[in-house]
């Protein structure tokens, strides 16, 4: 029997990258009917092919900085790339995969009345002055350089969510998403956490940019949908923006005796210039989001590496060579 149009769908763009993966992975398992749209510029199949033969999922290759026509009752905004290397390749197209993409997301979420949620990031705050880092804060970003593409991309998706609130009454959530790491990120995708356990597992050089003084916060993934979920699910009144990240801060070069430590490496340390611009701290607060949503973090950094170091020693002793995207 044909399906009908089911405005009860939920459409989660950027579906079949890291992050969008598990999400869609959460959604299933509540019950819902899922639509994953993706143009697999950094995401893959390979993330959703275990949903694929279920009736209520749907895969779509789309560019969100195309309009679609599509019947849903949620929309959870993730297209877009989230790694430096990957957000500069095509900067451009970053630009228009953020503000393009939330223009037509926006206005399906109108035509639709959906309710929708923007993944924006910690990088709205720039390089911050102010530690931790809380919502109320506008940030320092330099708008015209090599990370402009992506932050000030994400800080126009802001505004416009905001503008299509106050002029249109949507259900808005905007979450500001800090670091987060697991299981299905690419082990080429040159992320901090996917590099370093990739290097550890190979006894290869740890590249540190830098002096590995610079601080990151880093979120395991299963927490992080657990707030992207709350998020959504929170009252209408609630549109944040609200950080979501674990507020534990480590400097990168921490990070990288964790991972030799956990992994047993023999790697030694490798210094690489800092890349331009590279915000030099990051630690959220997180008051908005455990007061509101009643969320906070539960998996340790020691726990979520050992379950992403299982993860790449698994995929990486299944296949040989380089790990195209
Ligand atoms: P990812 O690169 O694995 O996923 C992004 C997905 O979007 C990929 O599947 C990619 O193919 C798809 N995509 C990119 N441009 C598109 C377009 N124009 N049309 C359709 N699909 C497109 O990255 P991720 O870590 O899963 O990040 C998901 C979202 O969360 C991104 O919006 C990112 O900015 C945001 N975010 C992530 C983090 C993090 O640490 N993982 C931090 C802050 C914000
Ligand atoms: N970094 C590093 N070595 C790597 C990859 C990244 O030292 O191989 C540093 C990078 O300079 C930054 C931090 O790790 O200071 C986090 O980088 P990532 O690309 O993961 O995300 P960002 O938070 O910068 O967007």
């Amino acid at each position: 029997m044909a399906r009908s149009l089911n405005s009860d769908q939920i459409l989660v763009t950027g579906g079949a990258g890291f992050l969008g993966s598990h999400l869609c992975d959460r959604l299933m398992g509540l019950g819902f009917d899922v639509i994953c749209l993706d143009n697999f510029f950094t995401g893959n199949r390979r993330n959703v092919a275990h949903l694929i033969d279920d009736k209520r999922f749907e895969l779509i290759r789309h560019d969100v900085t195309v309009p679609v026509y599509l019947e849903v009752g949620e929309i959870y905004n993730l297209a877009c790339a989230a790694s430096p290397v990957h957000y500069q390749f095509d900067p451009v197209q970053t630009t228009k995969s953020s503000v393009h993409g939330a223009i037509n997301m926006l206005g399906l979420a109108k035509r639709t009345q959906a309710k929708i949620l923007q993944a924006s990031t910690s990088e709205v705050y720039g390089d911050p002055e102010v530690k931790p880092q809380h919502e109320g804060y506008w940030g320092r970003v330099n708008p015209i350089g090599p990370r402009a593409c992506y932050d000030e991309g994400k800080r126009c998706a802001e505004t416009l969510f905001f503008d299509y609130y106050r002029q249109y009454q949507l259900r808005i959530k905007v979450a500001r998403i800090f670091n987060t790491y697991g299981p299905r990120m690419h082990p080429d995708d040159g992320r901090v956490v996917s590099n370093f356990i990739r290097q550890a597992l190979r006894n290869e050089p740890i590249t540190i940019y830098g002096d590995g003084s610079q601080t990151r916060s880093f979120c395991y993934v299963s927490d992080l949908i657990d707030g992207l979920v709350a998020l959504m699910s929170s009252p209408d009144q609630f549109t944040g923006p609200v950080n979501l990240g674990n507020p534990g801060e480590f400097s990168i070069r921490e990070l990288a005796d964790k991972i030799i430590e956990l992994t047993g490496s023999r790697s030694p340390i490798k210094q690489l210039a800092l890349p331009a611009d590279d915000p030099t701290q990051r630690q959220p607060d997180i008051s908005m989001a455990k007061s509101g949503l009643g969320w906070e973090p539960k998996v340790s950094l020691d726990e979520g590496l050992r379950l992403t170091i299982d993860y790449f020693e698994n995929l990486m002793s299944h296949q040989t060579g380089t790990y195209k995207l």
